[in-house]
């Protein structure tokens, strides 16, 4: 099968904006089997694909490609499953643009291969059809600890498994899945069908998922060492902690941390009428940053029925979010204030948010980050009338493991200090994702984990 034009990707059916602006239901359809074929039938097959150069777990794309021109979908499956086990998540929240897509030759004259989309079908139609990643087959008996339940401890746990080790992942909360399950809203990711389906892989290679456990709190990382007979740990416990801008106001009601108001939302299902979470939805909402984190948030806030404003200090080509989540949430018919800085919010007799003061900004120089540091305009404040503003300015580690672990050193960013490997200060002890680079990426942090798992086994191999 040929695609109608082969400088052109097929596109993919996605829900129109005006209904998806009032559901929580996916907004990207994506492809059917026989869009998946078409789009497959644009790729090269190139030796020494360049595609595979810009993913961070070097997935052989040509080679799952292939299966999927071939129709053999089941096939394309293993070869995934042979580098990700989350495939079917990174299908659809990786940075493909700035990752395999950007290298892919197809793209120097026209559209490049949608090698993420193509991937969200394959493990789709496996989830769908029963098709399961395939089982270790022996146990060697030693234990190893996984410090969260994210993407990197995730990936961390399933690739031990699949060498034989006997693995029990540690979760805060009771649910797995990290961000994936607390922080990115269900019209991006579906937890029960597309989240809660990865888990259960890992879960079937073996690994144990005991959620409800705050180590730091319940035990230590020395305790499960010295006294539960763990031979390693991998820590993975993410960047939760939010930051706040420290301007006049943002104690009043009203006032979230993004994370808040997700996780309240996709972990708690306070979207769901049969659900008792609690959630101010807002009717005027400001979220303050441009990440994706921000972009969620807003698009989330919309939902809930509120008429929704995004303040960004730098402009349109600074907004850190993907691309692709910029223009949904534009279509949508989110307000971006861009150049745009808060200064106070303004707060009623009894404590509630009235609205916000900003201030217009201009760029200048470029700072340490080689973007231009925004400057504010003088004389150009206005106000927004708000009764909700949610604060999305990043994340850092939450410091309850270091600070419970003997040995275990953190940098001034708050981020623990690992080599390349992934081996920490401590011995024995492991850690990557976003507890050691600070907010990153779902890939990023498979990465990390994935490259521990092989340091960990090597590691107990010569002891
Ligand atoms: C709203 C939002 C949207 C995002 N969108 C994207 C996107 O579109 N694409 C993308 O690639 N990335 C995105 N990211 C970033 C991405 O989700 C993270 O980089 C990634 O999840 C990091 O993985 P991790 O495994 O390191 O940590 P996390 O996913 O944060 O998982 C850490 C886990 O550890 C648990 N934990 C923490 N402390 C303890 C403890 N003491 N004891 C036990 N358990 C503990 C936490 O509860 C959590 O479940 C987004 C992030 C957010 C917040
Ligand atoms: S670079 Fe593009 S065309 Fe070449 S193998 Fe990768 S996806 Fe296919």
């Amino acid at each position: 099968m040929m695609a109608a034009d082969m400088f052109k990707r097929v596109p993919v059916r996605e829900q129109d904006p005006q209904v998806r602006a009032h559901n929580f239901e996916e907004v990207c359809l994506g492809y059917n089997q026989q869009e998946a074929m078409e789009e497959a039938s644009r790729c090269l097959n190139c030796k020494n694909a360049r595609c595979m150069t810009g993913c961070p777990v070097s997935i052989d794309i040509p080679a799952f490609i292939a299966q999927v021109k071939e129709g053999e979908i089941a096939e394309a499956y293993q070869i995934i499953s042979k580098y990700s086990s989350l495939p079917a998540v990174c299908g659809r929240v990786c940075p493909q643009e700035s990752q395999c897509e950007a290298k892919c030759v197809r793209g120097v004259k026209g559209d490049p291969v949608s090698i993420g989309k193509l991937e969200r079908f394959v493990a789709d139609w496996a989830r769908e059809n029963g098709v399961k990643p395939q089982k270790p087959e022996t146990c060697n008996g030693r234990k190893v600890a996984v410090i969260g339940s994210g993407p990197a401890g995730l990936t961390c746990a399933g690739d031990l498994a699949k060498r034989g080790y006997d693995v029990t992942i540690f979760e805060a909360l009771h649910d797995a899945g990290g961000v994936l399950s607390y922080g990115i809203p269900e019209f991006r990711l579906p937890k029960s069908t597309v989240v809660a389906s990865e888990v259960n892989n890992v879960k079937e290679l073996g690994v144990k998922i005991e959620t409800n456990v705050v180590i730091g709190k319940a035990t230590t990382v020395d305790e499960l060492m010295e006294e539960e007979g763990f031979d390693a740990v991998f820590i993975g416990s993410g960047a939760g902690l939010p930051r706040f801008m420290g301007i006049p106001g943002e104690n009043a009601n009203g006032v979230f941390s993004a994370n808040e108001y997700l996780t309240r939302n996709n972990l708690m299902k306070a979207f769901r009428e049969d659900y008792d979470t609690p959630i101010i939805g807002g009717t005027k909402v400001a979220v303050v940053g441009g990440g994706n984190v921000a972009m969620d948030a807003a698009r989330t806030a919309l939902r809930l029925g509120a008429d929704v404003h995004i303040v960004y200090r730098r402009s349109e080509a600074e907004l850190p979010a993907r691309v692709e989540e910029v223009h949904h949430a534009k279509e949508e018919g989110i307000q971006f204030h861009l150049l745009t800085n808060p200064k106070e919010i303004l707060v009623d007799g009894n404590g509630y948010v009235t609205g916000m003061v900003c201030v217009q900004m201009e760029l200048g120089e470029p700072d340490e980050s080689g973007r231009r540091r925004p400057v504010e305009i003088p004389g150009s404040e206005f106000t927004l009338d708000l009764d909700t503003v949610i604060m999305a300015l990043g994340t850092s580690p939450n410091p309850l493991i270091s600070s419970t672990t003997k040995g275990l050193e953190v940098n001034r960013r708050r981020c623990l200090v690992a080599d390349e490997n992934g081996a920490t200060t401590k011995e024995g002890v492991f850690a990557g994702g976003d507890a050691v680079t600070g907010a990153a990426t779902v890939i990023l942090a498979m990465g990390a984990g994935k490259t521990a798992a092989a340091a960990i086994d090597e590691y107990l191999k010569n002891r």
